[in-house]
């Protein structure tokens, strides 16, 4: 069996589509354009691809973006600062602060400083409690972007087994919760770092997450066939870009995979917008 290419090139493009058109009727009804500020600290190489991919995929959105640009020396104060300062801003409808930060910075007290409504990553503990009750502000984006890929490509989750791999905050914890919310209706288990024997595990899921960040830990025999295969990594081995799945061996297995890049990173940054737009929407309303 060959799997399935999930293209999250095409299903972003469609989806960006969709926020462009949403976001144009906005402007024309409410006279306000949605507005993001990008926090960068430093010049990690990779950073500032994704903050450049995001301010361009913004533009053509009707979004507007600003960028604040801050020396690798910027202390703790400076930054909470300025996220005070973007906070108090009412054109400012969005802050994202781009990870991870330089290692003299502690990001959680940075990351709860920023407005729940204006917190578009869904980082917050407010925002991240809400969308565990299942009443969400916002969702976070790359877990979300999986389930619009899921969604798109007709892969039900309700009454599935799905495998996440992985348990970081930003991406294992939340997609196992919206897998399991009501509505998604997956049967879920989490493995990390200290579970035993992940192979047999992950070889028991429908539907299988890897979030991992070591370059093609899941091999082939780690899915079971007729699985569906979603890969959130993103690591850099000799320049390329490589998964978390070994792409070859698990395509031949399952039904249908993401492939890096292409997969879940275009459809991260589409949800960033769609938060954007509903920060947007929501400050409008207030
Ligand atoms: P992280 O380092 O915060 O978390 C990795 C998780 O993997 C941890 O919970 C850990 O328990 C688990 N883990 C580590 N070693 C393991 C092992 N040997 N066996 C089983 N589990 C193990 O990383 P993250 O922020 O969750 O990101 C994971 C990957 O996804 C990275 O490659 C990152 O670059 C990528 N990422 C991609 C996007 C996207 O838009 N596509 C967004 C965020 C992160």
């Amino acid at each position: 069996m060959t799997a399935q290419l999930i293209d999250g090139k095409s299903i972003s493009a469609s989806v960006r589509a969709e926020i462009q058109a949403e976001t144009a009727r906005f402007i024309e009804t409410s006279q306000i354009t949605p507005h993001l500020a990008a926090v960068l600290v430093g010049d990690d190489p990779a950073s500032q691809v994704y903050v450049r991919n995001k301010e361009r995929a913004c533009a053509r959105a009707g979004i507007r973006s600003t960028l604040h640009r801050l020396e690798e020396q910027t202390t703790q104060d400076e930054l909470l600062s300025l996220i005070q300062q973007l906070n108090a801003d009412a054109s400012v409808h969005g802050i994202l602060v781009q990870l991870p930060l330089p290692d003299h910075l502690d990001s959680t007290p940075i990351l709860d400083a920023v407005l729940p409504s204006k917190d578009v990553d869904c980082f917050h503990p407010e925002n991240v409690g809400l969308m565990l009750q299942g009443r969400p502000r916002f969702l976070p984006c790359t877990p979300h972007g999986v389930m619009r890929m899921l969604e798109h490509t007709g892969v039900a989750t309700s009454g599935q087994h799905a495998v996440v791999i992985g348990r970081s905050d930003i991406v294992g914890k939340p997609m196992a919760a919206m897998l399991m919310q009501r509505g998604a209706d997956a049967t879920v288990t989490v493995c990390h770092s200290r579970t035993k024997d992940i192979q047999k595990i992950a070889a028991t899921a429908d539907i299988l997450i890897a979030a991992v960040g070591i370059p093609e830990f899941v091999r082939g025999d780690f899915v079971k066939p007729g699985a569906v295969v979603i890969d959130v990594g993103i690591n850099r081995v000799n320049d390329q870009l490589v998964g978390d799945v070994a792409f070859d061996e698990a395509r031949e297995r399952a039904a249908a995979i993401t492939p890096v890049p292409g997969g879940v990173g275009p459809m991260t940054i589409a949800m960033l917008l769609q938060n954007t737009l509903t920060a947007a929407r929501q400050a409008a309303k207030s």
